[in-house]
């Protein structure tokens, strides 16, 4: 028989990862146990980075016996692992109810940056995007999140090395699972933890209007990139269904209250599709809207994904692309790709596991 997701929900414990240092401390008042008790779990988890509460030595044997009545560890299983001649592995990894999602370790000179999922699959639709084909079908919590930022720091810890940024750019919308993303990065950042400098995360959205001023609100020095991919409201609705939630110029108001609070640099994605948002005078308008901003424009090829119709613009066209934004005093790059032969874009892994069950 297969029990059906919420049976399991209902008899699941709560995962450790969770749990935030406050909730931790919360739990140990109640239990009876001194508040330093939560910074040794913490300090177990993210410094130590165990796999059971058993490894946690310096607790008693009756308190370790408690957390493992109560919590569990989150199991992400290797379904599938990729490694790119680049140096960059791809990780589809199984959670406990059957879904699967996608961590990616990338490699750069500076370091080793991990691109998390925040959701099973994804409900924004983008024309261009293997993660959304088949829907959403839940929320991460924040510990599945932190669990593979963990997962990854286990694995890189075998050659002595650390996860110097993250991007939430993997699978599903960050800023439509809020509260666990928020509760996630806080964890990251964590001095007492994993440490991560909130000048190396970004979180990826693609505008989630009413999100961005929250986030804007927050306290924190956390990177905001928004996937434009199109530089006018009609073109965008096209590409990108989202839009018609909330437009364009919506996004850009929003954006410009979060440049006003936190003075911070904003990031714009903006996948190149052949034929359909390449062309002189969509960089030429794009610029137009940019150019007094405090921003920098990401362009990305775009991936092929075998669902989608779309092809990538020329090289030369790149360029030309790229020149245009530049001659208007705007701040471009191209991306640099990495795993492109092991199929690195976004949910290309899960949509080819999912086929095959
Ligand atoms: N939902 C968030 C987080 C995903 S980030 C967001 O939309 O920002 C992943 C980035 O890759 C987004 O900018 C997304 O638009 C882009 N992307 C998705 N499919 C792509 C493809 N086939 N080629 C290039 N970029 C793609």
């Amino acid at each position: 028989m297969h029990m059906n997701d919420k049976d399991r929900c209902d008899e699941m414990k709560p995962f450790i990862y969770d749990l935030n240092l406050d909730d931790l401390q919360a739990w140990a008042k109640e239990n009876g146990e001194p508040a330093f008790r939560a910074s040794q779990i913490f300090d177990w988890l993210y410094v130590k980075r165990v796999n059971n509460f058993q490894e946690m030595t310096n607790l008693s044997k009756e308190l370790r016996a408690k957390l493992e009545d109560q919590f569990q560890f989150v199991t992400l299983t290797e379904i599938t692992k990729l490694e790119s001649k680049d140096g960059t592995v791809k990780f589809l990894f199984g959670l406990h109810d059957d879904h699967a999602i996608e961590t990616v370790i990338m490699k750069h000179n500076y370091g080793n940056s991990i691109c998390v999922t925040t959701q099973v699959g994804c409900r924004i639709g983008c024309t261009f995007c293997a993660s959304t084909l088949g829907g959403l079908k839940r929320n991460l919590t924040a510990g599945e999140i932190v669990a593979q930022v963990v997962q990854a720091q286990k694995i890189l810890d075998q050659k002595g090395e650390r996860v110097s940024s993250i991007v939430i750019m993997g699978s599903g919308e960050p800023f439509e699972n809020y509260e666990a993303t928020m509760k996630f990065l806080r964890i990251m950042i964590h001095e007492k933890g994993l440490n991560i400098g909130q000048r190396h995360i970004t979180v990826s959205t693609s505008g989630i209007v009413p999100n961005i001023y929250k986030f804007a609100n927050e306290d924190t020095q956390i990177n905001l990139a928004i996937s434009i991919h199109a530089p006018n409201d009609m073109l965008r609705s096209k590409l990108m269904p989202v839009n018609r939630r909330y437009p364009f110029e919506d996004v850009m108001e929003a954006l410009r209250y979060y440049l006003a609070k936190t003075g911070r640099r904003i990031t714009f994605e903006y996948a190149l599709i052949g034929g359909v948002n390449d062309q002189p005078e969509h960089a030429q308008e794009l610029a137009d809207v940019l150019k007094d901003m405090l921003c920098h424009v990401n362009l990305i090829p775009v991936n092929h994904v075998p669902e989608r119709k779309y092809v990538r613009t020329s090289r030369n066209d790149i360029f030309k692309f790229q020149k245009v934004l530049a001659e208007s005093g705007v701040n471009v790059t191209i991306r640099r790709e990495q795993g492109h032969d092991i199929a690195a874009a976004c949910g290309q892994l899960r949509a080819k596991h999912m086929e095959l069950r």
